[in-house]
């Protein structure tokens, strides 16, 4: 068929690319939409920019589209992404009030593709209240969550809830994650895509090249945490693992980060890391620009170790990044580090800094188990992270979604 497709038959096979194609046969024609809220830095940006083309490659009909908002809305949004992981976050009626219009003011110029589309994807809670100014909607709505939402803060899920009940349906990454809701709810893992910038193969000159770039040791072990500068991440927790590793190894730490336009954090929080890092030689902060998917993809394949000391997490498409680079990660116990990092196996999960210092310390002394663990960790990716196996959910779920209440679907019959 295409080039493309011909790319992911080498790395995931051939049966799996015949499955995509055959799923996707009878969706053939329809408008599919994808609304988000930033087209550049985080994970769902990252998803959809290879997640649309691959579903473009298979012939559907698929746009996907980003609203825009003043920074009072991006305040509210983050609020709202904060309390869904459990913090209490009080937002004012005020801003709520911004929030309403602000996807009001979007629907204008989208209400069109929205109401004609036959499936249409909300991405988090920026964009929900999308749905309210739609009203002669006539495809299925689904809201896509990535969010932990394990123990949202319960006053401002009251809020979202009364938004959300209206979708068909809703897709949460974990079981853990689903809530009370009267439609019904997919659970579909992210991915990370083989092919991107980001994963796939370097030359070794471009990895070593890193060390020069960065001012980096290349004969210093390399701990290495890729994050937006967020709180939930932990950057502060790596930076007292690092440090309590440091009394007994020679050791440097990478904290890599740049900004989503749709986080009004970020700066204050990089603000934060730098003062930990208190300019310490062997702590180097980079903020990146948002394509330095390449850049990454050197600096996980120069580690010898990956950390992501989460202590929320909707997926961590950084775990899986690193796993399928061969690197065991250290992640935090929670949300969906817990489906990639198997403890002793693929990596090591941990609550505290003193847990990742002794993890650290306890892989920089044994090679070898370091290096059994990153094939592991590769291999888990392989066989369940990557973008074929996230097309193949979602094409199951829309064919779901579209055949109702139907008790058996036979997609050979809907395909003649
Ligand atoms: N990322 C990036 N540049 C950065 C920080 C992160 O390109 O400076 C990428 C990272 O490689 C990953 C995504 O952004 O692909 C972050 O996804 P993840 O699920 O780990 O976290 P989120 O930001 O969605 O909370």
């Amino acid at each position: 068929m295409s080039e493309l497709l011909d790319k992911y038959r080498e790395i995931a096979g051939e049966d799996v690319v015949h499955h995509l194609i055959q799923l996707a046969q009878p969706l053939r024609g329809m408008k599919i939409i994808h609304v988000n809220s930033t087209r550049e830095g985080g994970g769902v940006a990252e998803i959809l920019h290879k997640l649309v083309p691959l579903m473009k490659t298979l012939d559907l009909d698929v746009r996907w589209e980003v609203i825009k908002g003043n920074q009072v809305f991006f305040q509210c949004t983050k609020g709202f992404h904060n309390a869904l992981q459990g913090f209490s976050v009080g937002i004012s009626p005020n801003m709520l009030e911004n929030y309403e219009k602000t996807n009001m003011e979007n629907a204008e110029e989208l209400r069109q593709a929205l109401e004609e589309a036959d499936l249409v994807f909300i991405h988090d809670p920026q964009p929900a209240y999308l749905i309210e100014a739609c009203p002669n909607r006539r495809g299925k709505w689904i809201w896509r969550c990535h969010i932990d939402c394990s123990r949202p803060y319960r006053p401002i899920w009251k809020y979202l809830k009364k938004i959300v009940q209206k979708y068909d349906a809703s897709i949460f990454s974990l079981a853990e994650f689903a809530q009370a809701l009267p439609h019904p709810q997919y659970l579909i893992p992210p991915s990370i895509d083989p092919l991107s910038e980001k994963n796939i193969d370097l030359p070794q000159e471009e990895i070593d090249a890193v060390f020069t770039r960065f001012n980096l040791n290349p004969d210093l072990p390399l701990i290495v945490q890729v994050s937006r500068f967020d709180r939930f991440k932990d950057p502060l927790g790596v930076i007292e693992a690092y440090r309590m590793v440091k009394k007994f190894v020679p050791l440097q730490l990478v904290l890599a980060g740049g900004s989503a336009s749709d986080d009004p954090e970020g700066k204050v929080v990089l603000d934060e890391v730098l003062r930990a890092a208190n300019g310490e030689p062997d702590i180097h902060v980079l903020a990146l620009p948002p394509d330095s998917h390449r850049t990454i993809n050197a600096l996980q394949r120069a580690s010898d170790i990956v950390l992501q000391k989460s202590i929320k997490e909707g997926f961590g498409l950084t775990v899986a990044e690193a796993m399928w680079k061969g690197k065991p990660v250290i992640g935090g116990d929670t949300g969906g580090i817990r489906l990639q990092v198997i403890d002793h196996f693929t990596g090591f999960k941990v609550r505290t800094p003193e847990g990742a210092a002794l993890r650290i310390r306890y892989l920089l002394h044994r090679r070898d188990t370091l290096e059994a663990m990153g094939l592991r960790a590769r291999r888990l990716v392989s066989e369940n992270f990557l973008v074929t196996r996230h097309l193949r959910d979602y094409l199951a779920l829309m064919i779901g979604i579209i055949s109702g209440l139907e008790d058996r679907i036979d997609v050979a019959r809907w395909r003649s």
